[in-house]
C-alpha cells in the first residue's frame, strides 16, 4: 500500500506556530487515513522548534530551495534565524518519508516549511509570493511528488498511477 505524508496540522495536531491546527475536511484525506496510508509530520516541531513559537518566513520572498542552497535564511518575526531547524525539520520529513516508503505528499499551503506553490514573502505583512517551502523543495528534490491540501484530487491522480504501475519507483506521474 502506498503511504503519503501529510502535514501534521491538516490532520488536527495542534503544531502550528500559533498553537492551533488546520484541520482538513477533505474527504480522500479521511479515507486515507483510515486506511493507514497517511504519516503524519511537523517539520518545524521535528526540526527542534517549541509549540506556539514565533511566525516565520523566507528572507526577500525566497522559496525553499535558496534554503537548501544557502542563498536564503529563514527568520523568525523575533528576527531570531531558525533557518537550521527548518532544514533540520526538511531533512526529518524526507527520512520519514523514505522509512515508510511514501512516494507522495499532502502539505500545508503558504507555510515556509510546507507550501507548494506559495509562501509568505518575508516582510510579515501577510504578503504571499510564488514559491515552495523548504521541506516541499527538499522532497521534491529526492522525487517525492507534493501537493498542497487544495490540490488533494491531483494527490488523488497520482495516487492511482503509482498503486497501478506496480513495481515500486516506476511510476509515470501525472503532474500537480
Ligand atoms: Fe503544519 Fe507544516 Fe507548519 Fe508543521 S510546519 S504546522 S505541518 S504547515
Amino acid at each position: 500500500m502506498e503511504r503519503i505524508l501529510v502535514s501534521a496540522c491538516l490532520m488536527g495536531r495542534r503544531v502550528r506556530y500559533d498553537g492551533g491546527a488546520k484541520t482538513s475536511s477533505d474527504e480522500r484525506l479521511a479515507a486515507w487515513r483510515r486506511e493507514g496510508r497517511l504519516v503524519a509530520f511537523c517539520p518545524e516541531v521535528q526540526g527542534g522548534l517549541p509549540v506556539p513559537r514565533p511566525a516565520a518566513e523566507i528572507e526577500g520572498g525566497a522559496g525553499g530551495a535558496a534554503v537548501l542552497d544557502g542563498r536564503a535564511r529563514v527568520l523568525a518575526a523575533d528576527g531570531s534565524d531558525v533557518t537550521a531547524e527548518f532544514l533540520a525539520g526538511a531533512r526529518a520529513a524526507l527520512a520519514a518519508a523514505r522509512d515508510a516508503g511514501a512516494r507522495l505528499a499532502v502539505l500545508k499551503e503558504g507555510s515556509p516549511s510546507c507550501g507548494t506553490l506559495a509562501v509568505y514573502d518575508g516582510t510579515f505583512t501577510g504578503r504571499r509570493a510564488a514559491g515552495r517551502g523548504v521541506t516541499t523543495a527538499l522532497l521534491e528534490r529526492h522525487g517525492i511528488r507534493v501537493f498542497g491540501e487544495d490540490h488533494v484530487e491531483e494527490a488523488a491522480a497520482c495516487l492511482d498511477a503509482l498503486e497501478s504501475s506496480g513495481e515500486a519507483g516506476s511510476a509515470s506521474l501525472p503532474g500537480p
